[in-house]
């Protein structure tokens, strides 16, 4: 589906855009960031195509190959830069957030975005940015990086509370030298593009200039679009747009240029499309504009003060570590 929606926009035709073929996760990697036992039962899951992951992340023959490449093409994406074969990438398969050292779920198998970020602190990255805008919490990703300052994860999701995977709170700020370095806001139900706006001014442009990251893995939030069947939040391709602007200018700003683009989530054909014609326009420079969109509420008074008391939790929380002062 995605790749008949890119071919008949057009994208393919430009000069600067290329496919770039998926390798299959390392062993190596694989090994890294998942449990010989875990990988094992993957393995027996896929042989058999008896049992489950998880109870949402059903088991099925060839599911072992499938994984291996999905997750490969993030890292094969973060190679080719690495190569200066190309400054950005997207994959469209990309962004397995749930998945953690023991175990899959939240239909992830292995977490590509761990993987991906092995692969750059072996290369010698040290500030290296994953930017989730997936509206569930990443908390497989916050597992395995909660105690590392060279990864700062800025996560913006639905309120625990409600959805999937029930952790991702702002208390959650990373541990020892990593203190500081975890970021997680949460919006009420029914949250829409201005306070979505709001939080991002408030928070993300003083956290990305503080740290000044070397290299940006980027989950864009396709899933917390109003029509998405899965969740609560109420954006429209605006907002996701608005920030996939900022990731990349901030990618040129800081980065080079380096900027990795994986889905994540999204489960209603038409926005995904949408959302991936959008970010696929900001990283290439070519025309697109998704259709004009009307969310059904407008952010009422409650929901702002939810969400400026959210932010300002934030803001209490970590700024101070950083010497950072909000802008009142
Ligand atoms: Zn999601
Ligand atoms: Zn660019």
């Amino acid at each position: 589906m995605v790749r008949d929606f890119i071919d008949s926009s057009g994208f393919l035709e430009k000069p600067n855009v290329e496919i770039i073929k998926p390798n299959p996760l390392s062993k190596d990697l694989l090994e890294r960031i998942h449990s010989l036992e875990y990988i094992q039962k993957v393995k027996r899951i896929s042989e058999t195509g008896e049992g489950d992951i998880d109870i949402d992340t059903p088991g099925f023959k060839g599911l072992w190959e499938n994984a291996l490449i999905t997750n490969g093409a993030t890292v094969t994406g973060v190679e080719a830069i690495l190569e200066g074969r190309v400054n950005h990438f997207y994959t469209p398969t990309g962004g397995f957030h749930h998945a953690n050292y023991n175990t899959g779920g939240g239909f992830c198998i292995f977490n590509d975005i761990a993987a991906s970020v092995h692969r750059l602190l072996d290369a010698g990255f040290k500030r290296i940015l994953i930017a989730d805008f997936d509206v569930h919490h990443g908390n497989g990703t916050q597992s395995y990086f909660d105690k590392d300052p060279r990864v700062m994860m800025i996560s913006f999701h639905e309120d625990p509370e409600w959805l999937y995977p029930h952790e991702g709170y702002i208390h959650e700020i990373g541990e020892g030298p990593g203190k500081g370095y975890n970021i997680n806001m949460h919006f009420p139900l029914d949250a829409g593009d201005a306070v979505y706006r709001y939080a991002f001014d408030r928070l993300v442009p003083p956290l990305v200039n503080f740290y000044r990251p070397e290299f940006i893995l980027f989950l864009p939030g396709f899933d917390a679009h109003y029509r998405d069947p899965l969740a609560h939040l109420n954006l429209t391709t605006h907002m996701i747009r608005y920030v996939a602007e900022y990731i990349h200018n901030a990618a040129h700003k800081w980065c080079g240029g380096k900027l990795g683009v994986v889905s994540g989530g999204g489960y209603h054909p038409d926005t995904f499309r949408w959302g991936i014609g959008e970010v696929m326009s900001v990283i290439t420079g070519h025309e697109y504009s998704a259709p004009t969109q009307n969310p059904p509420f407008e952010d009422d008074e409650e929901t702002w003060e939810i969400v400026r008391k959210n932010v300002k939790e934030v803001e209490d929380l970590v700024f101070p570590l950083h010497n950072l002062v909000p802008h009142d």
